[in-house]
């Protein structure tokens, strides 16, 4: 697979290279808004508003992104003007945004992921099998992540409390955190969102009720897991019509 990245001198989009390149993909471009003074594993970053005229030259097979919600959007449609199958990383889209992204979906295949690690849909398909079991339980949801995550909680997260709410059938209330005199409400979903030193990612749903609790939990060793699984669903994206497509939804595909 020729691979065009954006993001490249990014926390993910560094290790998209670096992952790439050991899989013997080849990487046709990358680009940054902050390009690196010196390559990225070898790549040349690229300025970003070369976008457009390196997907021109190059004709990678996909452009993988993790930038930002805004410039995500962008280069979407930069990528559907191109027809260029567009995977996306990003997390913290506003409803607008995630309509444009689908919006481009009609013209390329576009999959977006907010989390592209195997082990985070097992997570999410355990936690919907408990909560059928125990849908009376308490749930509290937490994730950690190192001290430069921008968005709260986590793309991740709002994936596991959608879940919870099909699940239950009932849109419980989500209360962020607590502070004060503040009881806990029957059916309600804390959520909790802690920042701190370089921690990957860890998300951890607590249900308890029936003096017992469960407690399920996927920690991420790495960034290169998320790449993996996004190269991964990049090559099963390159063979697929237009559509807008959702990693939770073909992870099952990959195995
Ligand atoms: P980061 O800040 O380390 O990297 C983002 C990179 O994008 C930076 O190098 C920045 O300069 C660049 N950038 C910003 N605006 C740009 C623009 N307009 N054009 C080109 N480049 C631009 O962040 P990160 O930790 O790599 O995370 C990036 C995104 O990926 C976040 O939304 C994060 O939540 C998400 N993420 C997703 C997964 C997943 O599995 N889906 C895993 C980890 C992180």
């Amino acid at each position: 697979m020729n691979v065009g990245v954006t993001g490249g001198a990014g926390r993910m989009g560094s290790t998209v290279l670096a992952t790439a390149l050991e899989r013997d993909d080849s990487i046709a471009f990358a680009v940054d808004v902050d390009p690196a003074e010196r390559p990225v594993h070898g790549v040349e970053i690229e300025p970003a508003d070369q976008l457009t005229d390196l997907l021109a030259e190059h004709r990678p097979d996909v452009l993988i992104d993790f930038t930002g919600p805004s410039s995500s959007v962008e280069y979407a449609q930069i990528a559907a003007d191109a027809s260029v199958p567009f995977l996306v990383g990003t997390t913290g889209f506003d409803s607008d945004q995630e309509a444009i992204l689908r919006e481009c979906g009609e013209s390329i295949p576009v999959l977006r992921g907010a989390n592209f690690a195997r082990g985070v849909q097992a997570l999410i398909d355990a936690v919907q099998a408990a909560l059928e079991s125990i849908p009376e339980y308490d749930v509290e949801l937490t994730e950690t992540h190192h001290n430069g995550k921008l968005d709260a909680p986590s793309g991740t997260a709002k994936v596991i409390l959608d879940r919870i709410d099909d699940a239950r059938d009932t849109e419980g209330e989500r209360v962020h955190g607590r502070v004060g005199d503040q009881p806990r409400e029957r059916g309600e979903v804390g959520v909790h969102a802690r920042r701190a030193g370089d921690i990957t990612g860890e998300h951890e749903v607590l249900l308890a009720g029936n003096r017992e609790t469960l407690s399920l939990t996927h920690r991420a060793g790495s960034r290169s897991v998320f790449a993996e699984g996004a190269l991964d669903a990049a090559v099963w994206l390159v063979e697929q019509p237009a559509g807008f497509y959702r990693f939770a939804d073909i992870a099952d595909q990959l195995a």
